[in-house]
Parts: C-alpha cells; sequence; structure tokens
C-alpha cells in the first residue's frame, strides 16, 4: 500500500475511533509503558526497549532487590530520568474523562503521569513510585524526598538501610487486590475498551482486553508496533500515541458538539 493510502486508512480509523468513544457511555483506557515513551521514558520491549540493556530478574524482582538494591535504584534511575512530564497522550486522555467518555484509566505505569495530566480516576495496577518504604525500620518517604537522594545511588534511609522499596509491584509479587478488582469490575461494565502502549504480554494486566470482550465491549487498540492481540480487537491504530489520541480526543469533541 502507499504512504497516501496508509494515511487515509489511519485518518478513516481515528474518526471511526472517535465516533464509537463519542457514543461510548462507559469508557476505559488501558495503558502501558509505550503511552510515556513521548516523555522520554523508555518502555521495556519494542523497538529501545530496557530489557535490551537489563536483566528483569535482576532489577525488579524481589529476590534480585535483597541481592542488590543498588541496581534496582540504578535502573529506576535510567526510568525516570528527564524529570519527565505528561505527553500530549496523558493529556488526551484527560480531556477524554473532562468530556465525560473516559471513566477511568487502568495503568501498568508506575510514573504517575495521567494524575499529573490531570486524569482524575486512575487505577495503578502495579503501584507507584509515589511513596517508598524502609524494609528494615518500616519508615516511608514520599517521591520527592527520595529523587534528590538518587545521585547517590542507592538511596539510604535515615536507620542507614539501603533496603528503601517503592510501592511498585516487583516481577513474582502479586497485583494489590484492591486496583485489580476495580480494574474487572471495570474492564466487565465498560462498553468501551481502548489499550495505549502496551506489548499486551504482562499478566494477569493483559487478561483485560479479553474480560471487556466477553462482556461485549468494543475493543480498541493504539501501539507503535503490533501486538500478538491485534487480531481479536474491533480498531487497531498502529502508531505513536503522542500524535494519534490528540486526534481522537479532537474528533470526539467535535462529534459531541455536533450531536
Ligand atoms: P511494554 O514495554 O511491554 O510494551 C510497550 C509497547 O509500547 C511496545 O509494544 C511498543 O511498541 C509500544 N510503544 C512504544 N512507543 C510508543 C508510542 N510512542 N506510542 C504508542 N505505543 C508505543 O510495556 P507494558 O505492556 O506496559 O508492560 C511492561 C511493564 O513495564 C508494565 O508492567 C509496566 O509496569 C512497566 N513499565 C512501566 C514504565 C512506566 O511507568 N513508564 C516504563 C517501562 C516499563
Amino acid at each position: 500500500m502507499t504512504v497516501d493510502k496508509l494515511k487515509k486508512q489511519l485518518i478513516t480509523v481515528i474518526e471511526e475511533v472517535a465516533r464509537v468513544l463519542s457514543r461510548s457511555k462507559h469508557a476505559v483506557v488501558f495503558t502501558g509503558a509505550g503511552i510515556s515513551a513521548e516523555s522520554g521514558i523508555p518502555t521495556f520491549r519494542g523497538s529501545g526497549g530496557l530489557w535490551a540493556k537489563y536483566n528483569a530478574e535482576e532489577v525488579a524482582s524481589v529476590d534480585g532487590f535483597m541481592k542488590n538494591p543498588k541496581a534496582f535504584w540504578e535502573f529506576i534511575k535510567e526510568l525516570v530520568k528527564n524529570k519527565s512530564k505528561p505527553n500530549s497522550a496523558h493529556y488526551a486522555i484527560a480531556e477524554l474523562e473532562k468530556l465525560g467518555i473516559v471513566r477511568t484509566v487502568i495503568t501498568q505505569n508506575i510514573d504517575m503521569l495521567h494524575q499529573r495530566a490531570g486524569s482524575e480516576e486512575v487505577i495503578e495496577l502495579h503501584g507507584s513510585m509515589s511513596t517508598i518504604k524502609c524494609l528494615e525500620c518500616g519508615k516511608t518517604y514520599d517521591w520527592k524526598e527520595i529523587e534528590p537522594k538518587l545521585t547517590d545511588c542507592p538511596p539510604v534511609c535515615e536507620c542507614g538501610s539501603t533496603y528503601l522499596k517503592p510501592a511498585v509491584v516487583f516481577f513474582g509479587e502479586p497485583l494489590p487486590e484492591d486496583a485489580m478488582a476495580r480494574a474487572v469490575k471495570h474492564a466487565s461494565s465498560c462498553d468501551t475498551f481502548m489499550v495505549v502502549g502496551s506489548s499486551l504480554v504482562v499478566y494477569p494486566a493483559a487478561y483485560l482486553p479479553f474480560v471487556a470482550k466477553k462482556s461485549g465491549a468494543t475493543l480498541i487498540i493504539l501501539n507503535a508496533e503490533p501486538t500478538h492481540a491485534d487480531e481479536y480487537f474491533d480498531y487497531v491504530l498502529h502508531g505513536k500515541a503522542g500524535d494519534i489520541l490528540p486526534r481522537i480526543a479532537e474528533a470526539v469533541s467535535r462529534f459531541l458538539t455536533r450531536a
């Protein structure tokens, strides 16, 4: 297919997706690392992903952390370098919430960028970096207190311990029960479920689109690359979230004004 034809096809799908969203009474957006790529935070998989550089078992598992907290914090430094800010994709989702279309964002990300963009209903399936707890003395810190300490990696607790663990879900740890229960409830009661920037390979989070489909929701996926699950989706968009989501939000707003 020619570039012109591909561009036209993308415009058509954007309009169709916007039409579906504008009629939706309960839309859910499910995000992964890809939505924050344009904020300068590397993804795990996909081109330029962090797994090419780090070993998940070493840096983000409970065993790995207990053996070497420094390796984990070096990895976090890379994840949050550039003091990342929300990008146009995060803002577009917050806008869709303000328009009354998106009822909740379910995110696998730990970077808190949805909240910083103005989304109010955010379910953090893998926790977040907002609080950090010392596993030895129990003292808890806010991210803002720890971030400046990252120059001396790993950060050290007042009690001298280097076992400062953020409230994120490590490999091998269960997901927070309450967050997963709320996510399943939304997935099984929404009418539209849109995935943005996820390779859909991290379970159990990646089951959620299938829960939504089983309950009759329309499925949309927007990802930079094809995923193994594209065939199950009603609408598939390949491209950058920061480019495409604002166009979808603009079209939704246009349809709502006309209605
Ligand atoms: P993933 O790394 O497995 O997949 C990311 C997907 O995003 C890839 O398929 C890639 O093609 C796509 N992508 C890259 N740039 C994009 C863009 N600009 N627009 C749209 N798509 C883009 O991510 P995942 O599915 O979220 O699973 C990995 C796990 O890693 C999650 O559990 C998450 O907690 C964690 N993680 C979080 C962050 C973060 O908080 N920002 C960053 C890295 C990893």
